[in-house]
């Protein structure tokens, strides 16, 4: 298995895109207890609201940043073209976010318009 030559722009890519998800689900969760509990904490919410979308600035930001060796295209840009069929898409993670998932906990990863498959190297 090669490795990714733009291993360290990949993991930043899928390190903010983690951060994003996660952002995410605590302005959701700030605003479901500011609902259920009556409490005002709108200033809490904007905040996670704001980091998210910078976060997810951050994740656009690097994903255009490196592309494919193989094929050119952008790893973790999915667009609306089919998945390669070589891809796995069993756990009902696929597409870009399984890229993500793949680069976080098995630094490796499949390119999902290509299919080739990258390891990602700890210092490049
Ligand atoms: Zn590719």
């Amino acid at each position: 298995m090669q490795v990714y030559p733009q291993s360290r722009l990949i993991k930043i890519d899928a390190y903010s895109a983690v951060a994003a998800w996660g952002l995410l689900g605590l302005a959701i969760v700030l605003f479901l207890a500011a609902a259920a509990l009556k409490v005002h904490i709108f200033g809490a919410i904007i905040g996670a609201i704001t980091a998210f979308m910078l976060a997810a600035l951050i994740h656009l930001g690097f994903a255009l940043a490196h592309k494919c060796p193989h094929c050119g295209k952008h790893p973790t840009i999915q667009g609306f073209a089919k998945l390669h069929p070589s891809v796995p898409t069993a756990t009902g993670v696929d597409g870009w976010a399984r890229v993500v998932v793949d680069v976080v906990r098995r630094q490796e990863f499949a390119c999902m318009h290509c299919g080739t498959r990258f390891k990602v190297a700890d210092a490049a």
